[in-house]
C-alpha cells in the first residue's frame, strides 16, 4: 500500500521495509539495557608487520549478544548506538575496557599496540576530548601505546573540525589511523591535509588484487602516495596467501585479515600469537 507523506511525496511501505523498521526499534530498544547486563565485549584482531615478521598490534572489535537477538554485528547496531546517542557511553567503556586489557597484557610481559575504533558522531562530540583524557588519566596509562581507527567518510564530512580534533589527539600522544581508506569517496586534497600516521586500505580494494590488474595498479599506486605522504599503510580484510603476496610486492607495511587471525578473546590472543611466530600462518 502507499500512504502519502505530504505533496509530491509517496512512501512505499513495503514488509522489508516494516521489518527492518521493527527490528532497528527492537535493537534500540535491547541496547539501552546492554552496557548494564554487561552484553558487550571486545575481541582482537592481530595486525602483522610485514618486514619485521612480527604481531605489533590488535585491533579492538566490539561484540553484542544479546538473550533475544543473539550475536548482532557492529555493522548493523553501532550505528544505532550512534544515532540514539548512546555512543558516548559505550565509547567510554569500550576505551576503559581496551585500558584495562591493555594494563594484563603489559603484566604479562606482551608489549602491543592497541587500536580503538572510534565513530563519527564520538569524534565530533564537543566533549570527546575531554572524555579520552579523562579515560587515560583514571586509567593510568599513556595514550603512545594506542591507535585511534576514525572512517574516512566521517574525516572528510566536516573536515575543519576533524583536522583540529585529529591535531589535538596527536599532541595528546595517540597515533591516528584513517579506516576503511578506499571505500568511499577517497579525497587525496583531504589525504594531504589530515594529520593521520597510518592508511587502512579498505577490504574492498584488497579483494581483487591478487587477480585483478586495474586493482593491484590501484593498490600499489595508494601505498606508494601514502609512503611518499609520510604515512604506514595496513592492508585489511587479508584472506589469501596470494593478497599477501602481492602486497608484500608492493612494500605494504602491515597486513590484518583472516589469513593472519579472525578477531581473538583477549585470553586466545597469547597462543595464537605464539604459532604466528613460529610460522603457522
Ligand atoms: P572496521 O573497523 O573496518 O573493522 C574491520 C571489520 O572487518 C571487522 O568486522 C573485522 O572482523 C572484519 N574483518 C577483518 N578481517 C577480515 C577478513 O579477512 N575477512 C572478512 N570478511 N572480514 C574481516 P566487525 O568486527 O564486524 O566490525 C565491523 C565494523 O563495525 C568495523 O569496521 C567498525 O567500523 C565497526 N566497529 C567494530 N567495533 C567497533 C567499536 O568498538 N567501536 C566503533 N565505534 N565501531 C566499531
Ligand atoms: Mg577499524
Ligand atoms: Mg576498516
Ligand atoms: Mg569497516
Amino acid at each position: 500500500d502507499v500512504k502519502e507523506s505530504g505533496k509530491n511525496n509517496y512512501q512505499w511501505y513495503t514488509p522489508a521495509i516494516e521489518t527492518a523498521r521493527t527490528r532497528r526499534s527492537l535493537i534500540e530498544r535491547l541496547l539501552k539495557s546492554a552496557l548494564d547486563q554487561g552484553e558487550f565485549r571486545l575481541v582482537y584482531q592481530p595486525k602483522w608487520e610485514l618486514r619485521r615478521n612480527e604481531v605489533t598490534g590488535v585491533e579492538a572489535l566490539i561484540r553484542w549478544n544479546n538473550a533475544i537477538l543473539g550475536d548482532v554485528s557492529p555493522a548493523e547496531f553501532i550505528p544505532i548506538v550512534e544515532s540514539s546517542g548512546m555512543i558516548h557511553e559505550v565509547g567510554e567503556w569500550i576505551m576503559h575496557e581496551v585500558c584495562r586489557q591493555f594494563k594484563i597484557w603489559q603484566k604479562e610481559n606482551l608489549s602491543i599496540r592497541v587500536a580503538i575504533n572510534i565513530s563519527g558522531a564520538q569524534l565530533l562530540h564537543p566533549q570527546f576530548l575531554d572524555h579520552i583524557q579523562k579515560v587515560f588519566e583514571e586509567e593510568k596509562v599513556e595514550p603512545f601505546h594506542f591507535e585511534l581507527e576514525v572512517t574516512e567518510s566521517v574525516a572528510i564530512e566536516k573536515v575543519e573540525r576533524v583536522i583540529d580534533v585529529f591535531c589535538r589527539l596527536r599532541s595528546a600522544g595517540f597515533l591516528i589511523s584513517l579506516d576503511d581508506f578506499g571505500a568511499g569517496y577517497s579525497s587525496m586534497k583531504y589525504l594531504s591535509q589530515l594529520p593521520v600516521q597510518c592508511m587502512k586500505l579498505d577490504k574492498t580494494l584488497i579483494d581483487h588484487v591478487s587477480y585483478d590488474e586495474r586493482s593491484q595498479v590501484i593498490v600499489s599506486t595508494l601505498i606508494q602516495m601514502s609512503h611518499q605522504l609520510g604515512l604506514t599503510v595496513i592492508a585489511e580484510g587479508v584472506e589469501l596467501q596470494e593478497q599477501l603476496q602481492q602486497l608484500q610486492a608492493y612494500n605494504c607495511d602491515q597486513i590484518q585479515g583472516y589469513l593472519i587471525s579472525r578477531p581473538l578473546a583477549a585470553d586466545d590472543l597469547m597462543t595464537r600469537l605464539a604459532e604466528i611466530r613460529s610460522g603457522s600462518k
